[in-house]
């Protein structure tokens, strides 16, 4: 059997996305993670309607729904008065996705789903090893693995760094994180909880000492977290006394904690990589940008980072596009994390202020939370279902459908009513393409194995059709019944045509992508 051509360092959730992702695309996958057994740590608990997309098209999100708890709004709360100041249901968001709400599940629960799917994928992560050394030229690069028997090198095409905040491939190809290292410090705690508030909410609590993040787990569980001044040298963990007290003071005095599972200070920088992409080399995840955890952003920050990369790679290590191709992560990823960075940094100064800062705070909330547009806005922020690729040279308007609710390189929505669900059909490796059946044909020609014509009907479900009675798809999309759209394997519309001319396809493919062999045109 020949080497694997993608080394994937890290079985974090970016890792395990970024594997699955290229298996399901035909890529062989090596795997190599530091730790000799999963973490049990509970970090990040918010999974976000973008990334819970992708992992619907992975085919593991019923295993991760049966985990999780779903939250359907975020409220702010006055932390001396445990108020509710805004509350912001996640419902509008229905329009663009089928996953109206946040998925609370513990880390260690998605790293478990996604190591499952990764081996029924025929995916081994190589446990307790790490990787030490690496070394590029034009044609691959050499790794130095240290392993229980001894350290091993091995020859790769590409090196997928998804190692995490301390990365080492960050390091061994000469980058560092740059930004405002702000030092936030934080305690958390993993306990059950006995509270007053909706379990079906997650309250972020504004004090001035420092915002308080209480997100429900399954059952009585939940996390909770305090922005904290630096701990000290000699501070341990908190206690479950300090955890209660600072509850006490911060959220309200209406919430009282045991069972305590985990209980943490950590420090977060906000800060990020210049750069994606090293030669044969690329950062995803928290490798390549670090934040606040408000929002509940990194995770699913990383996750799409991950399906934005394997796509490309795929095409790039199967021969069928240039290598030109990876630097387009680079242009989408990157400005996507340097707003996570900026936004999450805004967000825990502003859950902490006080005085004219907490004033104006407090009136944009009750704004927010009475203005159905504006908290709709806020939801698809939240939810990242607002991340685009708009000004990407991969995004592209053919003709006038601009009579559509999306451009090029927005989120391909996903209407209700419409069978089966975009991010079922997206369970299909590779590009979709939704047209009628009139002009579905030629377009397939041109599609070729890069992916499936899906034709758009009315009604008669069958294979590679979606029923849509209500002509969401046409509408939505701007396509009519003339035209159709490309989206690709990352759920991002690519090309939006009102005419069904396949030349158009053909040239995307080719011009834009890159496509060295040209699929069957
Ligand atoms: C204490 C704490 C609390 C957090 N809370 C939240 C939260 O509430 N909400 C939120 O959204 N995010 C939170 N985060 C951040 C969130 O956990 C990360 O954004 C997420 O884990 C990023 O995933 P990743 O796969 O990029 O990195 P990681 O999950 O860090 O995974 C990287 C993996 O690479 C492995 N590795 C490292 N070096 C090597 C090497 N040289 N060779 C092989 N393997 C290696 C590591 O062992 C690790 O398993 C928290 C993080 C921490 C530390």
């Amino acid at each position: 059997m020949s080497p694997a051509p993608v080394l994937v360092v890290g079985a974090g959730p970016v890792g395990l996305t970024a594997a699955c992702q290229l298996a399901r695309l035909g890529v062989a996958v090596r795997v190599v993670e530091e730790l000799a057994e999963p973490t049990t740590e509970s970090r990040a608990v918010g999974v976000h309607a973008r990334s819970l997309e992708m992992l619907a098209s992975l085919g593991v999100l019923p295993r991760l729904e049966a985990r999780g708890r779903r939250i359907g709004a975020l409220a702010m709360v006055d932390g001396a008065s445990g108020r509710t100041r805004a509350r912001m249901d996640l419902t509008g968001i229905a329009v663009a996705t089928r996953h109206p709400y946040v998925l609370d599940v513990a880390q260690p629960d998605t790293e478990a789903v996604l190591a499952e799917r990764a081996a029924e994928l025929g995916i081994v992560v190589e446990r307790g090893v790490a990787l030490t050394g690496l070394h590029q030229d034009a044609d691959g690069v050499d790794v130095t693995l240290r392993t229980g028997e001894g350290d091993q090198t091995a020859r790769v095409a590409w090196v997928v760094g998804a190692d995490g905040g301390h990365s080492t491939v960050r390091h061994l190809v000469g980058t560092r994180l740059e930004g405002g290292f702000h030092g936030q410090h934080f305690a958390m705690a993993d306990l059950d909880a006995d509270s007053p508030f909706p379990r079906d909410t997650i309250s972020m609590f504004t004090h001035p000492d420092g915002m308080g993040i209480f997100f429900p787990l399954p059952g009585s569980r939940a996390r909770i977290m305090f922005l904290v001044d630096a701990p000290g040298p000699d501070a341990g963990d908190p206690t479950l006394e300090q955890i209660q007290a600072l509850a006490d003071v911060r959220m309200g005095g209406q919430i009282t904690v045991r069972n305590p599972r985990w209980m943490t200070y950590f420090e977060v920088h906000h800060a990020q990589v210049a750069q994606y992409r090293h030669g044969r080399v690329v950062l995803a995840g928290d490798a390549a940008h670090v934040h606040s955890p408000a929002a509940a952003q990194g995770m699913n920050t990383g996750i799409q980072d991950a399906a934005n990369l394997a796509w490309k790679l795929a095409l790039v290590v199967g021969g069928r596009a240039d290598e030109g191709l990876i630097d387009s992560y680079d242009g989408e990823r990157h400005p996507v994390g340097a707003a996570v960075v900026r936004n999450t940094t805004v967000l825990t100064d502003v859950g902490t202020g006080s005085g004219v800062q907490a004033a104006v705070r407090d009136a944009m909330l009750f704004l927010a939370g009475h203005l159905a547009a504006l908290r709709d806005q806020g939801a698809r922020q939240l939810s990242e279902v607002a991340v685009n690729y708009r000004d990407s040279a991969l995004s592209v308007d053919r003709g006038g459908h601009h009579h559509g609710t999306v451009r090029a390189g927005e989120h391909a929505p996903d209407p209700a009513g419409v069978t089966p669900a975009i991010e079922d059909l997206l369970a299909r490796p590779g590009f979709l393409v939704l047209a009628s059946t009139a002009t579905a044909g030629p377009l397939e020609e041109v599609l070729g194995d890069l992916g499936a014509v899906i034709r758009v009907v009315g009604e008669g479900a069958g294979e590679g059709r979606v029923v849509d009675p209500e002509g969401a798809i046409a509408r939505t999309y701007g396509i009519g019944t003339d035209g159709f759209a490309l989206v690709r394997p990352d759920g991002y519309l690519a090309l939006v045509s009102d005419s069904a001319d396949p030349a158009i396809l053909r040239d995307y493919l080719v011009d834009v992508l890159g496509i060295t062999e040209p699929a069957r045109v």
